[in-house]
């Protein structure tokens, strides 16, 4: 069978209008004599809509009752697809992760997909059907509803495209592919022709929401190569593939920036082995996600400075967890919201010297202070004042000709 899996974003499907343009889509691969495996997400802010409610009800969601919730808003956008379908005269219909089922494991609100039921979609696809099938959510083995973190129909897609083996996997979304950068928040930006798995799973964790991180691990380890395009305009869009397929003579593949970044510093930490785990063990407890993480060489072999990065949100959370953490002495804690990580990715760094400077002398000419540096292979970030983002975007995208 000559399978392609299309999924369709919430902005693709984000009112009726544009679901009757995504049936069309649907209808033109039908007509090309592939069998259709479709996977929507929720109608654009349904979700969001979804989660605040359950703020609302409870500080304290239950989270198994969070993936009933939140899942819900597939359920909708799925019956709309596939009864437009049926309007068309198309055999279709819709179906839930469990219906199939679609099998995850793992913690609830962040499972990840693990198997997928093939024989009633296949029966179906037989019979000349085609499946909308519900993205974002799953079933465990307690068959309790699940679901796979926030953008997750991307890697429902990607799993589905594995265990059907489907020819094509093409995630469609409001803009044209990926690009250098947001061109939501750069109008520069250039669309990538192709992109390497390594780089778009950096571009993804760091910033470029455009595709979720996990599909592209899970795109990576099964090496299914996915088209990201849009579906409004008909137009090519990027592939993702494996660095092998590709000849790329640009150093910097692209930019990313994060908006809601906040920076913790504790000031004179009792120097002595464990201390670090100390701090970080609460946190990692809590859920709370640290990333960049400095901490300075101690002078005097007693005290030290150290310095990491959380999202906005955990801010509170994180001054009470540390305040009252008994296992760690320090002279002052500083907190500074309003502070954007910029980074830049390509797997040319590896073999091109000099790319660390060029970066710091950009932001430099701009007058544009650095507050914390990490880096690895593929990629450097900067933590900078947010204010400053839309400024470095442009003069590292310049510096590193992304512009042509
Ligand atoms: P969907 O509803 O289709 O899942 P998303 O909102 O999750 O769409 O992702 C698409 C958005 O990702 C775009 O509107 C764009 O603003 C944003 N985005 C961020 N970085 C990039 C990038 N490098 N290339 C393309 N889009 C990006
Ligand atoms: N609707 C879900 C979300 O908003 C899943 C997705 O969009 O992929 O996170
Ligand atoms: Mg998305």
């Amino acid at each position: 069978m000559k399978i392609v899996v299309l999924k369709f974003g919430g902005t693709s499907v984000g009112t009726i209008e544009k679901i009757k343009k995504v049936t069309e889509i649907i209808r033109n691969y039908q007509k090309k004599k592939y069998k259709v495996i479709v996977v929507s997400s929720a109608m654009k802010g349904v979700t969001n809509d979804l989660v605040k409610k359950s703020k609302e009800i409870s500080g304290n969601f239950s989270d198994s009752e969070y993936d009933v919730l939140v899942s819900s808003g597939e359920q909708a956008a799925c019956s709309l697809i596939a009864a437009r379908l049926i309007h068309l005269g198309i055999k279709s219909r819709s179906w839930l992760a469990w219906q199939i089922p679609i099998l995850t494991r793992g913690f609830h609100k962040n499972s990840r997909i693990c198997q997928i039921n093939k024989n009633k979609i296949v029966k179906y696809l037989k019979e000349g059907g085609i499946p909308i099938i519900t993205g974002f959510q799953g079933i465990n083995n307690d068959d309790r509803i699940t679901t796979i973190g926030r953008g997750g129909s991307d890697a429902s897609a990607i799993m589905l495209a594995k265990f059907f083996k489907a020819k094509r996997c093409i995630i469609y979304t409001d803009v044209e592919g990926v690009y250098t950068t947001d061109p939501n928040k750069l109008k520069r930006a250039k669309k990538i022709k192709v992109i390497s798995y390594e780089e778009m799973l950096e571009m993804a964790s760091l910033g470029a929401k455009v595709m979720q991180p996990v599909s592209i691990q899970d795109a990576r380890l099964n090496r299914i190569d996915i088209e990201v395009k849009s579906s409004f305009i008909k137009k090519p869009g990027t592939l993702i593939t494996r660095r092998s397929n590709i000849i790329n003579n640009k150093i910097i593949t692209g930019i990313t920036s994060t908006y809601n970044d906040a920076k913790v510093t504790l000031i004179g930490v009792k120097d002595k082995p464990g201390v670090a785990a100390s701090i970080f063990r609460p946190l990692s407890s809590n859920s709370i996600n640290v990333d960049m993480v400095v901490q300075n060489i101690s002078s005097n072999g007693k005290e030290t400075d150290l310095t990491f990065t959380i999202k906005n949100e955990d801010l509170n959370k994180t001054r009470k967890i540390i305040v009252n953490n008994k296992n760690i002495n320090f002279r002052k804690l500083l907190f500074e919201k309003g502070v954007s990580k910029i980074s830049i990715i390509g797997v040319g760094m590896i073999t091109t010297p000099g790319v660390t400077f060029r970066m710091f002398k950009s932001l430099a000419n701009k007058k544009i202070n650095i507050k914390v540096i990490s880096t690895s292979e593929i990629k450097i970030s900067v933590l900078i004042d947010k204010k400053n983002t839309k400024k470095a975007l442009t003069a590292l995208h310049k510096e590193f000709k992304l512009d042509k």
